[in-house]
C-alpha cells in the first residue's frame, strides 16, 4: 500500500516509533529510523527490519532536542512523504520543584522538534501534492496529570501545532493528525512495574490492572501493532479526509 513512499519516524530505536516503523515497513515505505545515538546496534535494528520486511529501512542519527539536527534529519533522508513525529522523553515533579533544564528538554524533544521537522518536509510534501504528518501525542494532549506539567504542555502544544499545520496544508494532499496513546506497554513502562510491586506490595498483574491502568477504563495496555496499524490507515486513501484532528487509542481514557 506504501510502497514507492518514504517515511521517517523519529525517535524510533525502541518502543512505539520502532513499532510504527516495523508497521509502515510491511505496508511497503521506504524506513528511516532515528534517534541521538550512532551505535552499530542502531543500525543492525534497521538491517533486521529490512530483512523481516523486505522494505528499505535505514538509520539516521539525529538528536531531535537540537533544531539543526531535526532539520539535518529530514535533509539526510532526502525529504520524505511520511513523517511520524514519535520521540518523546517524560519527567514527574510538581510544578515549583520542576527542573529547569528538564522542562527545556521535554519542550524541545516532545514539541518543537515536530516543529522543525514538518517545516524541513512541508516543501517535498507540497512539490508532490502528497504527504502524512503524523503526531504521536498523547491523552495528554487532551486531558492533564499532576506532576507532568511539561509533559502535559508539551503534547497539548503538539495537538495545537497538528491542528494548525492541517489548516496551513489542506486541500494540498497533505494532512496532518495526531494520535493520542493511553498507557502502552513500552520497554519504558514495562520497567516502571517491578518498583510498582514493591511500592504496592502487589502482583504483577495487581499492579497494572489497579496502579497503572487505573485510568484505562480497558484496564488493558494499547500495544505498539496497535499504534503503527493506526498510523498506516492514516496513511491510507480511507483517510485522506481525515486531518488536523486527534485519534484516541486510550482504551477509553479521555471518554471519562
Ligand atoms: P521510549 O522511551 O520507548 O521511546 C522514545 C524514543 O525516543 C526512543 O527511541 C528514544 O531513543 C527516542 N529519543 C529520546 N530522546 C531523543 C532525542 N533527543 N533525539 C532523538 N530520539 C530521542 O518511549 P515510548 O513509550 O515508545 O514513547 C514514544 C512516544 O509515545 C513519546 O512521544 C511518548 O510521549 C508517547 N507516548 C507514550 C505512551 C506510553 O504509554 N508508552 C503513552 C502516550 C504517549
Amino acid at each position: 500500500m506504501l510502497a514507492g513512499k518514504t517515511a521517517i519516524v523519529t525517535g524510533s530505536n525502541s518502543g512505539i516509533g520502532l513499532g510504527v516503523a516495523i508497521e509502515l515497513a510491511k505496508a511497503g515505505a521506504a524506513v528511516v529510523i532515528n534517534s541521538f545515538t550512532d551505535r552499530e546496534e542502531d543500525h543492525a535494528l534497521a538491517a533486521q527490519i529490512a530483512a523481516e520486511t523486505g522494505a528499505p529501512v535505514r538509520y539516521i542519527a539525529a538528536d531531535m532536542s537540537k533544531g539543526d539536527d531535526c532539520r539535518a534529519l529530514v535533509e539526510k533522508a532526502g525529504g520524505c512523504d511520511i513523517l511520524v513525529n514519535n520521540a518523546g522523553i517524560q519527567y514527574v515533579a510538581a510544578v515549583d520543584e520542576f527542573p529547569v533544564e528538564k522542562w527545556n528538554a521535554i519542550l524541545a524533544i516532545n514539541l518543537s522538534s515536530a516543529f522543525h521537522t514538518t517545516a524541513a518536509a512541508l516543501p517535498g510534501m507540497k512539490a508532490k501534492g502528497w504527504g502524512r504528518i503524523v503526531n504521536i501525542a498523547s491523552a495528554h494532549g487532551l486531558t492533564a496529570s499532576p506532576f507532568k506539567s511539561a509533559y502535559v504542555a508539551a503534547k497539548h502544544g503538539v495537538v495545537g501545532l497538528t491542528k494548525t499545520v492541517a489548516l496551513e496544508v489542506a486541500g494540498q494532499g497533505i494532512t496532518c493528525n495526531a494520535i493520542c496513546p493511553g498507557y502502552v506497554l513500552t520497554p519504558l513502562v514495562e520497567a516502571q512495574i517491578p518498583d510498582q510491586m514493591k511500592v504496592h506490595n502487589m502482583d504483577r498483574d495487581t499492579v497494572i490492572r489497579e496502579v497503572m491502568l487505573q485510568r484505562q477504563p480497558s484496564r488493558q495496555f494499547a500495544t505498539v501493532e496497535q499504534m503503527g496499524g493506526t498510523a498506516v490507515f492514516l496513511c491510507s486513501d480511507a483517510a485522506a479526509q481525515i486531518t488536523g484532528t486527534t485519534i484516541s487509542v486510550d482504551g477509553g481514557w479521555t471518554a471519562l
